[in-house]
């Protein structure tokens, strides 16, 4: 591995990457610093450049170079000169995880470290569980005591340590890190630095895939806030590289049932609070307290940029129209169409303008959403299918 800095963006303090620090010390989260390397003229955007990992540190799983996709139904309903979908599902784990995982892996693998963990029930839970094995690592993965056999078996088919814990949620995360430190288990857990560095990944793939031209908008579901700070920093590297000539604007999109980042952005404030009563069928990006928040708040006023929520049936249709072009998200992954409609509606986003959504994971990785729809089939026997197809 590289020298490399990780840097506190709210204090201004800095950290030897080639160590396991996970958070300033101030309790903001850290970001890598990109040292603006070689191959910039080339219009590359390989990792070789952007990470200071030699290539033998690498476990791949494949992980990235996922779709971009112009829906022009989407365009055509908003106004809007182009929207994409950024297909994350098409990941390994069928969920952008994957890209913070694998970069989480390759730092974990040049410290020399051999048992890596989460906490998690979702989409991180699995991603980590297959790069563990992928890598050879023992991973060590820890739910909430209440989580059902549905989640618990599609991660335990990779072979991890997998412990399903009583206790409050929020100790549970705290003891990760403490006994992680004691016990040398490296937690790659929800906005760890090299976990956002890796999301900076969607941000170079956009501008490639795009021929270098930044959108005007990048539209970001959000929980814990280290992807959309990923992909921010994505596309601040591009800048500095000179790889583009201007930022994107970006909206981070919540649940209405769970927003304590849309809540402090209306209200002016600079740090955020815990949301009371979370709930919201865009299940992934339920966090009452996100840990990124405070910084996503400073990194969208700073870019123009702008917080919004949707509420749950405008979520399920977002789901259902999404569905319709041909993209089946979980219903997280569809909140950035929701957020965009209702962002057009209040004049946030101008007319002919260009937007990206970021469609963050799998719809198979919430089939309890299915109850929200009026699915319909029909049956019928043999001899009556040349009439029911007439
Ligand atoms: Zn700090």
């Amino acid at each position: 591995m590289r020298n490399a800095l990780l840097r506190c963006k709210s204090c201004g303090a800095n950290y030897d990457a080639r160590t396991p620090t996970f958070r300033c010390e101030c309790g903001e989260p850290l970001d890598l610093v990109w040292d603006g390397g070689e191959g910039a003229a080339e219009k590359r955007t390989d990792r070789a450049i952007f990470f200071p990992f030699e290539e033998g540190e690498w476990v791949s799983l494949g992980e990235g170079n996922t779709p971009l996709v112009s829906v022009k139904d989407f365009a055509d309903e908003l106004g809007l000169a182009d929207v994409q979908v950024k297909n994350e599902s098409a990941n390994p784990t069928w969920s952008f995880k994957d890209r913070g995982t694998a970069a989480c892996v390759a730092h974990a693998r040049a410290l020399g470290f051999s048992r890596i963990g989460t906490v998690s029930t979702g989409n991180m839970a699995a991603s980590v569980a297959a790069y563990g094995a992928a890598a050879g690592m023992e991973a060590v993965i820890l739910v909430k005591g209440d989580t059902d056999e549905e989640k618990m078996a599609p991660v335990a088919i990779y072979g991890p340590t997998l412990l399903r814990v009583e206790g409050a949620y929020d100790k549970l995360y705290k003891e990760s890190i403490r006994l992680g430190a004691e016990l040398g288990i490296y937690f790659m857990n929800s906005d760890v630095p090299f976990r956002v560095a890796g999301s900076r990944t969607i941000a170079f793939e956009i501008a490639e895939q795009r021929g270098f031209s930044v959108p005007d908008w990048v539209v970001v579901p959000t929980s814990a806030g280290g992807n959309l700070r990923g992909i921010i920093n994505g596309f601040e590297d591009l800048l500095s590289a000179g790889l583009t000539d201007r930022m994107p604007r970006f909206l981070c999109a919540q649940a209405q049932g769970c927003s304590p980042i849309v809540a402090a952005f209306d209200a002016g404030e600079e740090r955020i609070k815990p949301f009371e009563s979370p709930h919201t069928i865009a299940h992934a990006i339920e966090n009452p307290f996100p840990p990124s928040g405070n910084r996503v708040l400073a990194e969208l006023r700073r870019y123009g940029g702008v917080a919004l929520g949707a509420k749950e049936k405008e979520i399920v249709k977002a789901q259902k129209h999404m569905a319709r072009q041909g993209f089946f998200g979980q219903p997280a992954s569809c909140v950035p169409l929701a957020c965009l409609r209702n962002a057009r509606e209040e004049g946030l986003v101008a007319e002919g303008s260009t937007a990206v959504l970021i469609m963050t994971g799998s719809g198979l990785k919430y089939t309890a959403a299915f109850q929200a729809h009026k699915l319909k089939w029909k049956d019928c026997k043999l001899k009556e299918l040349a009439e029911k197809m007439r």
